[in-house]
């Protein structure tokens, strides 16, 4: 399965903000983005003039980012938003908000967007009682997800459930925290969510 390999820490740098893609280290002194957090390399310091297609092309990248989305996956987001009813801006984020490997981190039961795809991959949760190890499962309100039983007493789950229950939990979802597993009541409403994208420039940008 393709994905980004780079030293990711550059990402939070270039999008200015924390993407959360290294586990522990992100909410230590250690973060990279908390030591430099201005864009990488040589002019990374210096003043930047941006043009309209250049915004628009940042927000996209931040989003796929956040998300942790390849390149022509976000495309077949953005069309199936497109085709939907309703906002399209806010219906492409439903749609990444519905990845198996976010609704696992939003449920806390993981602690970053790439630590909820390795644990889905490695076929640590149920979807509905089955097993699902497909990060990008889009998951739809009703569906009960939980973490596989033989793997809940493992001690990085207890690790997770008890960092994820000082987390509190999100408005559009359920989630019990001893049993590891959670529902989705209904989908999220934009104003629920914490990630700083301007949607609309990525739907300008690819209505070009
Ligand atoms: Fe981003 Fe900081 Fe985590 Fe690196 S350590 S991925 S800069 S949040």
């Amino acid at each position: 399965m393709a994905r980004y390999k780079e030293a990711v820490c550059r990402l939070c740098r270039r999008e200015g903000i924390k993407l959360y893609l290294k586990g522990d280290r992100c909410y230590s002194e250690k973060c990279a983005f908390a030591r430099k957090g201005y864009p990488p390399g040589i002019h990374g310091q210096g003043r930047q003039k941006i043009s309209e297609y250049g915004m628009q092309l940042r927000e996209k990248q931040k989003a796929r980012r956040v998300y942790g989305v390849l390149e022509n996956q976000f495309r077949k987001y953005f069309k199936e938003a497109d085709r939907r009813r309703g906002v399209t801006g806010e219906t492409l984020l439903q749609l990444l908000e519905s990845r198996l490997d976010n609704t696992v981190f939003r449920m806390g039961l993981a602690r970053s967007r790439s630590e909820a795809r390795q644990l889905v991959r490695h076929g640590h949760f149920l979807v509905n009682g089955r097993k699902v190890n497909i990060p990008s499962y889009l998951n739809r309100p009703g569906d009960e997800v939980s973490v596989k039983e033989k793997s809940r007493n493992l001690p990085l789950f207890k690790e997770i459930a008890e960092w994820g229950s000082a987390q509190g939990t999100m408005e559009w979802l359920e989630v019990d925290h001893e049993k590891m597993s959670g529902r989705i009541v209904r989908l999220p409403l934009r104003e629920e969510l914490d990630i700083p994208i301007v949607e609309h420039l990525i739907v300008e940008l690819y209505s070009r």
